[in-house]
C-alpha cells in the first residue's frame, strides 16, 4: 500500500497538458463554482484576502471581483515581491551599484524601483554597472565572464525564488567563484500573514493562499491561521477555476463555522513542514503603498493613482511590477 499524499510525477504531452489545463479554464465548472459561493456567502458579509499578486492580477484578468455577491468582498494584500521590498534595501543596493568595480545584477522590475533618491535605472544612467537578468544563474555566468568585477545578485521574493538564490550560491561555491554575492531581501509568506491578520483594522475572515508558494513549503505553515488565529484559508491556483474552487470551500467553511486550512491545488500542493526563518519587512516608499499593502485602501483610492503614478512613471513600488496591486488595478479596473 502506497503512503498518502506521496506527490508521483508523470510526463505528459504539450497536448494533454493543455486540456488538463482547459478544465481550470471551464465555463460550466466556473458558473457551478459562482452559484455555490452564492449559496454559501455569509448573510452578514465577508472579507477574504488573497496575499498573492499573482492570485491578485488573475482575480482582476478574470473578472472574478465582479462575479462575488455583494456581501463578499475581495481584498488584495501584500504578495508582489517587488512591492514588499523596503526603501532601505533599495537604498543600500545603489549604494553598493556606486561602488567601483561592482556590477549589481537584477530582475528588470527591481530596476524601476525608487529609493530615497535614485532607482538602479537611474544610476545605470549615470554610468553605474546595473544588468537585468531573468533568473540568479543569468548572474552566476555574468561572474563567471567578469572575474575581475563584483558580481552582486539583488534577491528579492517569496518561498518561490529563494530556492533558486540558494541554487546559485551552492553553485559559485562549487564553481569556485569568489566574485558573486547575493544581497538577500527575501521574505516569507507566513510571517506576512500573521502581520496581516493582526491588523485589527482589516477584520479579515479568510484568506485565499498561493499556490506556488504551497507548492514549495506545503500547508502546515499556514496552519497558526486557524488555529491561533481561528482565520480559514485554501490554499488554490491561479486559473479561474482554481480562484473560484478556492473561494468556494472558503465560504463552506464559513457557512459551516470552520477554521481550516485546505487544499484546492492538489495537483500542486501537499502537507508538509516549513520552518520560516525571515521576518518579513513590509516597508514602502512614502506614498500610500504602505496604506495599499495592508489593505487600507483600495489603489484606486490613492490621490497619485493614473493621475501622476502610472506604470510608465511609477512613483511607488506597487505600481512597477505587473503584479503590484496598484498596476494590477490600473490596468484592469
Ligand atoms: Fe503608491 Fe502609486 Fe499605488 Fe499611490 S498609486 S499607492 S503612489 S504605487
Amino acid at each position: 500500500m502506497q503512503p498518502q499524499n506521496i506527490h508521483r510525477s508523470r510526463t505528459v504531452d504539450a497536448g494533454t497538458m493543455q486540456n488538463e489545463l482547459a478544465a481550470f479554464k471551464d465555463p460550466k465548472l466556473a458558473c457551478g463554482l459562482i452559484e455555490s459561493i452564492g449559496k454559501l456567502a455569509p448573510e452578514g458579509g465577508a472579507t477574504l484576502m488573497e496575499v498573492c499578486g499573482t492570485h491578485t492580477v488573475a482575480i482582476a484578468r478574470n473578472g472574478i471581483r465582479n462575479l462575488m455577491p455583494d456581501s463578499v468582498r475581495l481584498s488584495s494584500g501584500p504578495g508582489c515581491p517587488v512591492c514588499v521590498t523596503s526603501n532601505r534595501d533599495i537604498d543600500a543596493v545603489i549604494a553598493l551599484a556606486r561602488i567601483p568595480n561592482v556590477t549589481i545584477a537584477t530582475f528588470g522590475d527591481m530596476t524601476r524601483v525608487p529609493g530615497s533618491t535614485s532607482s538602479l535605472l537611474k544610476e545605470q544612467a549615470a554610468g553605474r554597472s546595473v544588468q537585468i537578468c531573468y533568473s540568479p544563474l543569468d548572474a552566476l555566468a555574468l561572474a563567471k565572464a567578469n572575474l575581475d568585477r563584483e558580481i552582486v545578485f539583488v534577491g528579492v521574493g517569496f518561498e518561490t525564488t529563494t530556492p533558486l538564490v540558494a541554487m546559485a550560491i551552492k553553485r559559485a561555491a562549487a564553481m569556485g567563484l569568489k566574485n558573486f554575492s547575493v544581497f538577500a531581501a527575501h521574505k516569507n509568506m507566513p510571517g506576512a500573514l500573521e502581520t496581516l491578520v493582526k491588523d485589527p483594522d482589516l477584520k479579515l475572515d479568510a484568506l485565499i493562499l498561493p499556490g506556488h508558494v504551497g507548492t514549495i513549503t506545503g500547508t502546515k505553515p499556514f496552519e497558526f491561521l486557524a488555529k491561533e488565529y481561528g482565520i480559514p484559508g485554501v490554499v488554490t491556483g491561479f486559473e479561474p477555476v482554481d480562484v473560484l474552487q478556492g473561494i468556494a470551500m472558503i465560504m463552506r467553511q464559513l457557512h459551516e463555522g470552520r477554521a481550516e486550512i485546505e487544499i484546492a491545488y492538489a495537483r500542486g500542493v501537499m502537507p508538509q513542514r516549513f520552518q520560516p526563518e525571515i521576518e518579513p519587512t513590509i516597508n514602502p516608499k512614502g506614498c500610500r503603498c504602505g496604506d495599499v499593502l495592508r489593505a487600507h485602501m483600495e489603489p484606486s483610492e490613492c490621490p497619485l493613482f493614473r493621475k501622476v503614478c502610472t506604470p510608465e512613471n511609477p512613483v511607488g513600488p506597487c505600481m512597477v511590477s505587473s503584479e503590484g496591486s496598484c498596476a494590477a488595478y490600473y490596468r484592469y479596473y
